[in-house]
């Protein structure tokens, strides 16, 4: 896949802020998302942080509350039924956010795109962005690349960005480890 630097690093910011706001807590129970990192104004401005958003500005309880909701709508993109269910719900995002792009090379960064001002609500800044990372994905990739992880106990979605669309696991090094290793342990158990 071929996204440009700055729509990859947005498409993560979507999967991460769709799964449950900051790196795996471990605890995975069944159920959506798997964990909640994205309960506190820390957690929130951690996140921020780890994804380079610019002009965070003042983070209150309002913007944790307005971002977690944001988190359903994403998933809800990965759960859309048809190609066509998730494009309406793109589209929503975006008209809803008031997406309006707009060149900017703001503290010496390159020129690239901001899609809404930054004096807009935090969650609004972010629905924006993620409509359009997601958008991107769809246009370019398709619906097909939007995946949830193939483990019985995680949930977590993820974009498939390999060249034979093979991806199952939402993290090679935790949950396909873990589901090999189950699946050695059931073949142990039924050589004894
Ligand atoms: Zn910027
Ligand atoms: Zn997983």
């Amino acid at each position: 896949m071929d996204f440009d630097h700055y729509t990859d690093c947005t498409v993560q910011l979507a999967v991460d802020l769709a799964n449950g706001g900051a790196a795996d807590g471990g605890a995975r129970d069944s159920g959506a998302p798997t964990h909640d990192g994205l309960e506190t104004v820390a957690a929130l401005r951690t996140l921020l942080r780890e994804h380079e958003v610019s002009h965070p500005g003042k983070i209150g309880r309002q913007d944790v509350a307005e971002v977690r909701a944001l988190r359903s709508r994403l998933r809800a993109v990965w759960q859309a039924g048809t190609a066509e269910e998730a494009a309406n719900l793109v589209n929503a995002m975006l008209a809803q956010s008031q997406a309006l792009p707009q060149l900017t090379d703001h503290d010496g960064d390159a020129w690239h795109l901001h899609f809404t001002p930054t004096s807009a609500p935090l969650a609004m800044r972010l629905q924006a962005e993620a409509g359009m990372a997601l958008a991107g994905v769809l246009r370019a990739d398709g619906f097909a690349r939007l995946r949830t992880c193939a483990s019985d106990t995680c949930s977590d979605i993820f974009v498939d960005a390999s060249r034979n669309r093979s991806r199952r696991y939402c993290d090679p090094d935790t949950c396909a480890n873990r589901v090999n290793v189950a699946a050695h342990r059931a073949r142990q158990r039924a050589d004894d």
